[in-house]
Formats: structure tokens, sequence, C-alpha cells
């Protein structure tokens, strides 16, 4: 990358920014291919659907231990900041840090967390066994949770943070937490869109022989791909992924067995899908004669009797004071008990995934980089409600740190300060959180009566929301409603919501696959995965008919679990140091050269890019209390026994001769740029 003059790099050192220079300014550079700005110390990140040649060796040791401004922006930089920072070798003591990347989907935030991750491991250059494996988490990750959608060919359909840990400048363990995978896709997908990338992969890669073991017939024959394959092309680039998979599960630890069952669990997770059911003369259920072949297939991939698969999904077995009362199921029930297999099934299978990821490569310690993505989701049902509470929570943290925190300091402080205004989502969150009267409280509420409906849980909504700003009433037959998020308007289907929210598995099915000849599957069905990703033994053998329990205690709901796991992750992130990247997508075609102005602008401005260019610009994002910084720069002076006064402070101030900061009341105001010249100064000595 050429430097180029007149190009700003760093928009928080423009003089005059409106709206529309500051889309002028990321699409003239986004032209000459410079995807990369600074806002200050924030990267923005514009996808350019075309490969860069940015991340090659050369460009990794460039930015390993670099000059902010002596080179041009990059995903590395950010990479190498956390790194420095967390040593301490910045202006902040040790600590650990957090990196945030956001945007819509297509935007490109995994492609970001796979260099961010590469570059890490780069910079503490052991060159271990460890970080081949962390590398291979990935790939891993993605043929099971990622998808093509009509927004973005490889689209992750599950929410991630990844924690790293390091000790003496080198990585010593990886930790994965996913939450939310979009298990509906298993069983169906919108038009346009795909199953998850795994399907496709194993039917194109495996050989002929291992297919026939795992009982796979010909892609289109299978009802939960839409009996649809790919080219010629497409399914020669699947078979290619289907080998790295396999690299990447030997190198990560995963044992041959293993792998062979999972392959059979998925390959009866699409039999299973082709079972159809037609009423009998006489009372209840039976297969289509069409479908008895894949019944027999799917009890034989799944290592359960036929008979017992069949009952499990043609009726129910409730039981009533100490009696057993079976319900035959009607088409549509029947329907469904075959698709909550599939999903349930192939839920546990990604759950072990992580769970055993995290087993082979996390000692079980804290950890000091979070790398946090989160996505964006285009239709909404329940688990992207929850996703886009993820975004609001991110947001608010966003801003809290940008703006609340800092402007909150300025005023405490006693510096003069004209107040910048952002659009604070305090009252958005709340209307999810608040107890006991939060969108998700009373989610909670209705799931718990087994009578209620979703329209039911809907009306609720409508009645206690119905005056929120931040909520909208729909009028509709179908269980709709509105929120208005910050990032703008979205409709919800309540359809389904308080199935998914209480995510049971009724006993009947639960006690067929415990029993599977299958080790694998039976294990994924006698033990619990818990919130942390591991799997843990269940202490009481299955004996409630009711539901799913966590731990012989009373399973919590989908909703407060999620409500739980973003809790941790604000804890984490509150206590860490963070660094933001906002990536954005330049047009809805996924094409290189090309910009859609009316896009970019709209994630601009949700982004609060405008705002947070004034605040990096005018405000003070370094402050250290007086105490931090004479202690760390004591010697400049060459004193170290000097006392951790404001007077020290200011005596190393004019031997220092930085320009531009203030002091408060406790502590000095720098500008973002400070913290550099100071890295510089102490390199100096
Ligand atoms: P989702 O929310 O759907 O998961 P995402 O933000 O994770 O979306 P990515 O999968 O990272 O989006 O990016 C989408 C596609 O854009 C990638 O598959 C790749 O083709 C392209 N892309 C993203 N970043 C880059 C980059 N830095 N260089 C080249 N291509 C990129
Ligand atoms: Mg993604």
């Amino acid at each position: 990358m050429e430097r180029m003059e007149g190009l700003h790099e760093d928009l928080a050192a423009l003089s005059d920014l409106d709206e529309q220079s500051l889309l002028e300014s990321l699409t003239q550079r986004f032209n000459q291919d410079r995807i990369y700005t600074y806002i200050g110390d924030i990267l923005v990140a514009i996808n350019p659907f075309k490969y860069l040649p940015f991340y090659e060796k050369e460009a990794s040791e460039r930015y390993k231990c670099h000059e902010k401004n002596k080179l041009p922006p990059h995903i590395f930089a950010v990479a190498d900041r956390a790194y420095q920072s967390m040593l301490g070798r910045l202006a902040t003591g040790p600590q650990n840090q957090c990196i945030v990347i956001s945007g819509e989907s297509g935007a490109g935030k995994t492609e970001s967390t796979k260099l961010l991750l590469r570059q890490l491991m780069e910079l503490c250059r052991a060159n271990s066994q460890l970080e081949r494996q962390i590398l291979q988490v990935n790939p891993l990750l993605e043929a099971f949770g990622n998808a093509q959608t009509v927004m973005n060919d490889n689209s992750s359909r599950f929410g991630k943070y990844i924690q790293l840990r390091f000790h003496n400048s080198s990585v010593k363990g990886a930790k994965i937490n996913e939450y939310l995978l979009e298990k509906s896709r298993v069983v169906h997908q919108d038009e346009g869109e795909r199953n998850f990338h795994i399907f496709y992969c194993m039917l194109a890669g495996i050989s002929p022989d291992d297919k026939e073991m795992y009982g796979l017939l010909d892609p289109t024959q299978y009802r939960y791909l839409h009996w649809r394959y790919g080219s010629e092309d497409t399914v020669r680039e699947w078979g290619e992924k289907y080998r790295e998979l396999c690299n990447a599960m030997d190198m990560v630890g995963f044992e041959e067995q293993e792998k062979v069952d999972m392959m059979t669990i998925l390959a009866g997770i699409l039999s299973l899908g082709n079972i159809m059911f037609e009423p009998m003369e006489s009372d209840g259920l039976r297969v289509t004669e069409k479908s008895t072949g894949w019944l027999k297939a799917t009890a034989g991939q799944f290592g359960v009797q036929e008979e017992e698969l069949l009952k499990s999904l043609t009726c129910t077995l409730s039981v009533t004071r100490g009696e057993a009362i079976r319900r035959l199921h009607n088409q549509q029930q029947a329907e469904d008990a075959r698709d909550s297999i599939a999903k349930v099934a192939y839920g546990r299978v990604f759950g072990w995934i992580v769970s055993k990821v995290n087993e082979l490569l996390a000692p079980n310690v804290d950890f000091d980089i979070v790398l946090n993505e989160i996505e964006f989701f285009a239709v909404n049902r329940f688990e992207q409600l929850c996703i886009n509470l993820a975004n609001e929570q991110l947001q608010y943290f966003f801003n809290h740190h940008i703006f609340l925190m800092e402007q909150n300091e300025y005023k405490e402080e006693g510096i003069e300060w004209e107040n910048i205004s952002f659009k604070d989502n305090k009252t958005i969150l709340d209307l999810f959180l608040t107890k006991p009267f939060g969108i998700l409280s009373l989610l909670d509420e209705q799931s718990a009566f087994p009578q209620a409906s979703d329209r039911d849980f809907v009306d609720k909504l409508n009645s206690k929301f119905k005056s929120s700003p931040h909520y909208e009433v729909v009028r509709s037959h179908n269980p709709l409603f509105t929120v208005v998020h910050y990032a703008g308007k979205v409709q919800y289907n309540g359809g389904g919501f308080l199935e998914k929210n209480r995510d049971t598995i009724p006993a009947s099915i639960r006690g067929l696959l415990i029993n599977s000849v299958t080790p694998l599957l039976s294990v994924l069905f006698s033990a619990t995965i818990s919130r942390t990703g591991t799997l843990m033994p269940r202490k009481a053998k299955v004996v409630q008919m009711a539901d799913d329990n966590f731990n012989s205690t009373r399973k919590q709901s989908v909703g407060a679990q999620f409500k739980h796991s973003l809790a941790v992750l604000m804890e984490k992130m509150f206590a860490a140091n963070p660094h933001f990247v906002r990536c954005i997508k330049p047009n809805g075609s996924k094409l290189p050269n090309q910009v859609d102005n009316k896009m970019v602008m709209d994630q601009l401005r949700y982004n609060g890019l405008l705002e947070t260019i004034r605040i990096r610009k005018d405000g003070f994002s370094w402050r250290p209390s007086f105490k931090e910084f004479a202690q760390r720069y004591n010697i400049l002076l060459i004193k170290p026994d000097l006392p951790l006064t404001k007077e020290s402070c200011m005596s190393i101030l004019n031997t220092a001769d930085i320009h531009g900061w203030k002091c408060g009341s406790s502590r000095l105001f720098f500008k973002y740029w400070h913290q550099e010249e100071f890295a510089r100064l102490l390199e100096r000595l």
C-alpha cells in the first residue's frame, strides 16, 4: 500500500466534517482500494468484495510494533494495538483487551475476525501447535454454523465471542462462546438460501465408499436441502472445503470414531427430513409408502429401533398422576416432531463441537483478549430478536465508552466542554430487559403457561408497550409486532416464540436418542451442554417426562440463558480496554468497486460515526489519573522516587514538551494520539 497525501487516513483529523463529506472521504478512499480508515482509535473497514494484496507476510511483518501514523490504517494495526496494550507497552498498563467487530450481514465481520486472529498469532511468534490449532477453529465453526443467505454467501448463523489467553506474550489458550445457532435452518430455508455448509460439503467431499457406509444418497433427494444441489464448480469447492474441514478436525484433535459418529448423525438428519405421514383409515397416522425406506434409513443412522422412532414421531407420551397417557399425533404434530428431532440433533452436534474445541484448546483460565463478532439478521424470528438485542447491547457499550463515560469525566473534573449529543439506546435496552415487564420477562411469563399462545404473548406486549416510543402495535391476523431499534424499525413475527423460548425436547424423543447405539448420539442426549460450552454429565438419570431439565433443576428458558450470557459478556467487556472495528457493506449486490451511497449513509448514521468523529477530534480519549501517569512516566525525568502527585505530572509534561492536553482535578486529559507520542518518548530513552 502506497501512502498518499490528501486522502485522509484519520477522519478525526479533518477540520470540517458533515455527513456528506464523511461519505465522500470514505468513498474516495474506497475507490482507490483504501478500505480502511481511522476515526481516532476506531477502525472503519469497508468490505471490498475482492481480493486485495494487503494481508501477505510482508504486511504482517510491517505492522508488528508499528507506529500508528507511519503506516496506513489496517486491521493488523488493531491487532498490534490490542497486543501491545495487553503487554503494557502502550500508554496504559497491562490490561485485558477486547475487540468489538460490528456491522450488518455481509459487512465483513467474520473475515475481519479471521485476519485479527491470524495477526495476533503472528504477533506471539512462537508458532506453536496451539496457535496452529487456534487458526483451525474458524473453518470448523464456519462449516457447521454458516450458510448461504440472501445477504451473504457465507453468513454466520450464530453469535460468538472468542477469548484468547496469553502468558508472557505467548498464547496459552482459546475459548469459543457461541450463542443461539439458528437451528430452524436445518429444516427450513427461505427462498434463495441454503442449509448449513456442512451438508453440502459432506455430500461433495466424501469417498463413494464412505457415502455408502453413511447411507447417503444423491443430494437432490433430500427435502431438507430443498432437493437442490450446486453447479459443478460449487460442488468442487465444497469438496475442497470438506477436505479442509477434515484436516481441521484432525488438527484440533477430534478422534476418528467421533467424526464417523458425527457424519452418521448428519446423514440421519437428512433421511429423517424425508419421512412424510398420512392419516390411516382407522385412527392414527402412518408413514407414507414412499417414506418407509427413509424411516428405516433414519433408524439405522441414528442407531435406534425403527418402531421406537415411529412411535416417538406419531404419538406423545405424558405422565399425569403416575399414569402414562399416550396421545396420538395428527399429521402436523408428527411433522413438527420430525423437525424438532432434526433441529435438536443438529443443535447438539454443534454444541458438542464447540465444547470439544474448548476442551482441547482452553485451560480453565481467565482471558486477555476477547474478539467479539455480532451479526444482524434479515428475517425476524425469535433468534433474530435475541441477536438484535445483543447488537443493541453492543451499541450501548460503544456509546457508553465513547460518549457517556468520557463526557461525564469532563464534567466531574471541571474540564470545559460543549456536550456532544448521541443516540442513547438505554431505553430500548430497558424495553427488552426490565424485570418483570420487559419483553423477555413477558415472554418467560407466557412460556410458563402451557395453554398460552403466541398471540397471547403479542397481545400482552401490545397492551404493555403501546405507548412506548420504541414499540409499534401491528394490526394483523398474524402475531406481529414492531420494535424501533437504534438501527431502524424491525417487524417481528411472534409465531413460534413461546416454543423456541421453552426449547424443550419431548421426553419420548430424548428417551429414544439416549438409547441410541451410536455412542456420540447417546452422549449428546444424556449430557447437558452447559452455558460455558462444556459437556456436563446429568446427575440424575432421566426420569422427568415433562421437559429438558438442567441438572435436575428446571431448565432456563432460551431468552433467560441468552440474557445471562450477554450479561457475562458485558461484564468482561466493561472490565477490559476496548478496540472497535466498524465494518461497512458498500452495496447490496456483493460486488467489488461499487458504492451504494444511501446504503452506506444509513450505516454511518446508525453507527453514530459522525458523532464519533467529533468526540475523537475534540475529546480526550486517554485519561490517566495523576498517580497512574506519574508512576508510568517518572522515568522520563529519570527520577524513579518522584511522588505520585499533580506537581510531578506537570514536571514530566514540561520536560516531555507535549501539547494539547488538559488537567482535571484528579486526572490528566489527553488526545488519542498522545499515547503514541509518549510511547515514542519512552523508546528514545
Ligand atoms: P454475517 O453477519 O452474515 O455473518 P459478516 O459481516 O460476517 O456477515 P463476512 O462473511 O465476513 O461478513 O464477509 C462477507 C464476504 O465479503 C466474504 O465472504 C468475502 O467474500 C467478502 N469480504 C469481507 N471482508 C473482506 C476483505 N477484507 N477482503 C476481501 N473480501 C472480503
Ligand atoms: Mg459472519
